[in-house]
């Protein structure tokens, strides 16, 4: 037989610095939020080395590390961790349902979706194995640590002009490696990355393999038109090729934009009343940590006033004469 549903004031879906902030917050306003961590659980912090632009860590933290303290600190004020996914979602009435691999069911009176969005990769095993051993989706994350070093970024677009130009502060050289003649970003940053002097292109290419062992120490590259191969020696390899957020679930039951981002209003609110969104899941444009930290607390805060002034269980509507 199925148990019943757990029941909580307000449910936190997935367990990177949004979701972990929004759980600090709501567990010290003694909503004991139920914290659905996802599997892997952490968010992108996960897969990142050195933090070295988290405030409060002069000599930098490891991601992991401090996923893993944000975590601690959400428990010690009575916040819950599920490390399940959540598989289904039901927004239509309240109290709101959400449905979970292997841990049954929870009902809540508000949530908030914090489940985060993820680079996308080439998907070669050479970069798999050279994973933040100088291989990144971030350039303000990252590009510090190129001091000096050729680089080279993967993508057509406006993030691929953005890094590239971002990481000329750094870099020797940026060579920009795009896998057709033409490219996706708008004429501004297109002219912005085509002028600058420490910017090179090489166009209808496309990565087939990352080179180096302990370290990204090369590129070999097709061109796609005569399937020649070439290596190109650089340290670093900045992948800007899109990223998807994670929203699948929320498909039909949350209003979500043509990429699939949350769309929120008046901060952290959805298209549902009750459920609110915080973190790279509804903010394509600046993906940091700290700023997924940030909306993670406006979310808790948001959903706290909110549920301040709604019955703890919802109200039948009386019958229509
Ligand atoms: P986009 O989807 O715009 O561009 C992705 C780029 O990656 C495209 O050039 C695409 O090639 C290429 N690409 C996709 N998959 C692969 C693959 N498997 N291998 C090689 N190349 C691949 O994503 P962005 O992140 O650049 O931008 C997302 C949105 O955010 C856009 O609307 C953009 O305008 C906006 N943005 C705006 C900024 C600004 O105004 N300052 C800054 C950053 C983003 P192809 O062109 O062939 O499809």
């Amino acid at each position: 037989m199925a148990h019943e549903p757990r029941t909580a004031r307000l449910v936190i879906l997935g367990s990177g610095a949004a979701g972990l902030t929004a759980a600090l917050y709501a567990a010290r306003a003694e909503l004991k939020p139920i914290v659905i961590a996802g599997v892997p659980a952490g968010g992108q912090l996960l897969i990142t080395t050195d933090v070295e632009n988290y405030p409060g860590f002069p000599e930098g933290i490891q991601g992991p590390t401090l996923i893993e303290k944000m975590r601690q600190q959400a428990e010690r004020f009575g916040a819950e961790f599920i490390d399940d996914n959540a598989t289904r979602v039901d927004f239509s009435h309240r109290p709101f349902r959400i449905e979970t691999g292997s841990r049954g069911a929870f009902l809540a009176d508000a949530v908030i979706v914090a489940t985060g969005a993820n680079a996308r990769w080439l998907g070669l095993d050479s970069e798999k194995r050279l994973m933040a051993k100088g291989i990144s989706a971030c350039a303000t994350c990252d590009g510090f640590f190129f001091k000096g070093h050729e680089i080279a970024v993967v993508g057509g677009g406006d993030t691929a002009m953005e890094e590239a130009l971002f990481l000329t502060t750094f870099a020797s050289h940026v060579t920009v490696i795009h896998r057709r003649d033409a490219l996706r970003a708008s004429s501004i940053m297109a002219a912005r990355a085509r002028a600058n002097p420490k910017i090179s292109f090489i166009f209808d290419s496309e990565v087939v393999e990352v080179l180096g062992h302990e370290r990204v120490e090369g590129l070999r590259i097709r061109n796609v038109k005569d399937g020649s191969t070439r290596d190109l020696m650089v340290r670093g390899l900045f992948v800007a090729i899109g990223h998807v957020p994670s929203t699948e679930v929320f498909r039909g039951a949350l209003d979500l934009d043509h990429e699939g981002y949350v769309r929120v209003r008046e901060h952290t609110k959805t298209s549902v009343v009750g459920v609110f969104a915080a973190g790279d899941v509804q903010d394509r444009h600046y993906r940091q940590a700290v700023t997924a930290a940030g909306s993670g607390c406006m979310a808790a805060i948001d959903a706290e006033r909110w549920l301040a002034v709604q019955p703890a269980k919802p109200v039948p509507t009386p019958p229509a004469r």
